[in-house]
């Protein structure tokens, strides 16, 4: 990866980081979960209100690292509005693409540096491993 590419979805990861999307409770969740990641203390509860199998409304709550709070942020985006099969659809290929080098993440490109970092690997999967387990 370049310098210039690097530098941008370092600038994506931040801008999520300080001005987090759908961030806060969610009044009338029907669906929540909370994932936690011993290796660097981040803990993100997903919380969704379903209705009909969509997706109508997802709201996060992070503690922890930088990268797992926006890698939530970034998921809320990737999973308003969808059904539950494409949201777990979604989950899959994310965690496929993210595990082979130069697979495409798509939306989601902004994480893929994170590959350099085996360790950090489940800093960005914990927001998808919360609502995977909200969804039973
Ligand atoms: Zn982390």
């Amino acid at each position: 990866m370049n310098e210039a590419l690097k530098k941008l979805y370092q600038e994506v990861i931040v801008d999520h980081h300080k001005r987090p999307r759908n961030q806060g409770p969610l009044a009338g969740a029907t669906h929540e979960a909370t994932a936690t990641n011993p290796l660097c203390g981040d803990e993100v509860t997903v919380r969704l209100v379903v209705d009909a199998d969509k997706i109508a409304a997802v709201r996060f709550e992070a503690r922890g690292c930088m990268l797992s709070g926006a890698a939530a942020s970034m998921m809320t985006e990737e999973i308003v509005g969808k059904t539950l099969a494409e949201a777990r659809a979604k989950r899959e290929a994310f965690e496929r693409a993210l595990r082979s080098a130069g697979g495409d993440l798509g939306a989601l490109e902004a994480l893929a540096g994170v590959r350099e970092f085996p360790s950090r690997m489940s800093c960005v999967t914990l927001p998808w491993q919360a609502l995977a387990s909200s969804l039973g």
